[in-house]
């Protein structure tokens, strides 16, 4: 249970959190996204909130706060515009990934400046070859310099914060031999500099303003006190951990959206008369409203029950996977529900219904699509239940 200090730094935060999307994100948040800009200063505004801190314990410079506080954030921020929550969920990947398995050097070397934004940076693992198939990935790091360094080559793709990241947290084989070949990759901190570049930006249906590029590894030296934890071919593992909060935040941004397209149609549902009254009083448009609200209020206990067995220390692979399937699911299906509610009206650019629709596909497919959110939940079951 979180201590009556604890209740009132969440108290504090989200209501500053709520005040900064009202006043400041949503009313530029349509022409970002129109244009695909970067909302520099919005994340600008967000590091001085502390937000790159999130997670990051309070003796290296961050707020420290636990997983439920940091999933009603995501939320927050995502019903405002989803992608305000993509710079900090990516960075948070690296943040926990160096608290929870960096050595005391590492934590004291990253933590200060990515806790305070001064540094930001996210989770390099999906590659051409490999993103659900991970340990298909091909970049690889080679021993160099009497094991004092490793020469890394190899591209990856989709990665948020990708142009405008300085560090990141890469997988890479250090192993191709080993079998399982998950047992070959390796984490390495990994900040840009000669030989480690941004590629292509992908342009995207939604998720906009927030950059997705490659990142080329051509002969990137590094020095070999940068693997995480230094722990050759524990990458996959420590990785998977970082996903867990990963899933909880996924599922976070897909109750925000949700929660704020709901808020959308019913308002729109008590003012829109036709036939001489307002929609609201049919009852096929109650019927929708009433599946929307119970489906983002189960999905909000899904996340919230992984997000506080998360702060007792549990892996929560099964609840996570849970929760975020749930979340994306049902994002997707209320947002479109909202779209019928407002009719036309919904699917033009003049209200933010259309973005809400366009936001949600993302949370199905990010952080392990919900088929292998499936796989994960039945081995789980199986393993609980074994006859
Ligand atoms: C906007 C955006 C931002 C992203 N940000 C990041 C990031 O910051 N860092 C990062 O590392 N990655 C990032 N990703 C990558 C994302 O995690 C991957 O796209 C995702 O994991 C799916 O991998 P894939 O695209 O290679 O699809 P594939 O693996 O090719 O999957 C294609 C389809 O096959 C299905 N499939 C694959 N294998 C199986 C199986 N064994 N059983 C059943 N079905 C299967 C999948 O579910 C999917 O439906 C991002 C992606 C997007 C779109």
């Amino acid at each position: 249970m979180p201590t009556e200090q604890q209740l009132e730094v969440r108290s504090h935060l989200l209501s500053a959190v709520r005040d900064f999307v009202k006043r400041e994100a949503i009313p530029v948040a349509a022409e970002h996204d129109e244009n695909d800009t970067y909302p520099t200063t919005l994340f600008d505004q967000m590091a001085e909130m502390g937000l790159f801190g999130l997670t990051v314990p309070e003796e290296y410079g961050g707020l420290g706060v636990d997983v439920t506080t940091f999933a009603m954030v995501f939320e927050e921020l995502a019903k405002g515009w989803m992608s305000l929550t993509g710079p900090i969920g990516s960075h948070s990947m690296l943040t926990w990934g160096i608290t929870k398995y960096g050595t005391e050097a590492q934590k004291k070397k990253w933590l200060p400046d990515l806790a305070s934004g001064k540094k930001r940076g996210g989770l390099a693992l999906t590659e051409p070859g490999g993103g659900t198939d991970v340990a298909g990935m091909q970049t690889k790091a080679v021993k160099a310099k009497n094991n004092e360094e490793y020469v890394i080559n190899g591209t990856k793709q989709f990665i948020t914060n990708g142009r405008n990241g300085d560090v990141f947290l890469l997988l890479a084989k250090t192993d191709m031999n080993t079998k399982p070949s998950h047992k070959g990759i390796t984490g390495f901190i990994a900040e840009k500099g000669p030989g480690f570049t941004s590629g292509k930006d992908f342009n995207k249906l939604g998720y906009r303003g927030v950059d997705t590029t490659e990142l080329i590894f051509d002969d990137y030296r590094i020095d070999a006190e940068n693997v995480l934890g230094n722990k050759e071919g524990k990458g996959f593992y420590q990785v998977m951990d970082s996903l867990e909060t990963g899933r909880i935040n996924v599922a976070s941004r897909a109750i925000g959206v949700a929660q704020a397209a709901f808020e959308a149609a019913i308002k729109y549902a008590q003012q829109r008369e036709t036939f001489g009254r307002p929609i609201s009083t049919r009852q096929s448009i109650q019927n929708m409203l009433a599946n929307m609200a119970t489906k983002i209020h189960a999905a909000r206990l899904m996340t919230r029950d992984a997000a506080a067995k998360k702060d007792q220390g549990e892996r929560v692979d099964l609840e996570a996977g849970m929760a975020k399937l749930y979340a994306s699911e049902i994002c997707a299906e209320v947002t479109l529900d909202a779209m019928r509610i407002h009719g036309g009206a919904g699917y033009v650019k003049d209200s933010p219904i259309e973005r809400y629709y366009r936001d949600a596909p993302l949370m199905i497919i990010g952080e392990g699509t919900n088929e292998i959110q499936r796989l994960i939940i039945a081995k789980n079951l199986l393993k609980t239940y074994e006859v």
